[in-house]
């Protein structure tokens, strides 16, 4: 088993994903229950989705615009507030240094106990969850968890020009991770989270089977997870970081 932090322990999270929509997809249900228990949730989001979407009579430079709100939306569906952008390239993300000290210099302002993020895997039994820019977010996030947020003499400017102190995050948590080890039941939220996922009108609107997509997925979560009949699950790999 592993030492995950109890909630109640836990007073402040950042979320830290590639593109609009990925933390619902994977997480807006365990995030309700989160923020229902009174945690503070920061959504950073490092691309504004613009090689996104379905329909082609919008004009693309109108995406970035259309995404942010959409995610604005959906965030508010599960009790968060704070979401903020980085603005990279959809698609072209790299692992840059300085893409580490962008995810470093949120951490020190937000100062979370948890940091919920993409693998940095390749995931070989479903293609889709690897996303370049998932694998590249997912790296960057844990190495500006380690060392970089916590090594005050990482990122020098941090702290001399903007006066971020060095800030240690306790765990983190990777949706999607190989080795899952942290199953969160999500049937009481899972309405929000559909309608999370609804708010992304641009990338969902025309998914008829949505609902019966996601009970399917959330399903065999639980069951992995030994949970009874009818609960619904996501699914996480905790890392103590500590
Ligand atoms: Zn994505």
């Amino acid at each position: 088993m592993i030492s995950a932090l109890d909630d109640s322990e836990v007073r402040r999270i950042l979320v830290v994903m590639a593109h609009p929509d990925d933390v619902d997809f994977s997480s807006a249900g365990s995030i309700a229950t989160w923020t229902d228990q009174g945690i503070e949730v920061t959504y950073l989001i490092v691309t504004d989705g613009d090689a996104g979407g379905f329909d082609t009579a919008v004009p693309r430079s109108e995406i970035p615009g259309i995404r942010r709100a959409e995610q604005r939306a959906a965030a508010k569906c599960v009790g968060v507030d704070d979401v903020r952008f980085l603005g990279h390239p959809d698609g072209r993300v790299e692992a840059t240094f300085d893409l580490r000290r962008d995810i470093a210099r949120v951490i020190r302002q937000v100062r979370p106990d948890r940091v919920l993020t993409s693998s940095p895997e390749r995931n070989y039994e479903r293609i889709a969850p690897s996303h370049p820019d998932h694998r590249v977010v997912g790296g960057a996030t844990l190495d500006a968890v380690y060392p970089d947020a916590r090594n005050a003499f990482a990122h020098p400017e941090l702290l001399r020009d903007e006066g971020l102190d060095a800030w240690t995050v306790r765990e983190v948590w990777i949706a999607g991770g190989p080795a899952p080890n942290k199953h969160v039941d999500v049937t009481d939220v899972f309405d929000r989270k559909l309608a999370a996922l609804r708010a992304h009108v641009s990338q969902t609107a025309h998914m008829d089977g949505l609902d019966q997509m996601l009970r399917g997925f959330l399903t065999r979560n639980a069951e992995a997870a030994g949970f009874a009949e009818g609960r619904l699950a996501e699914v996480f790999q905790v890392v103590p970081t500590a």
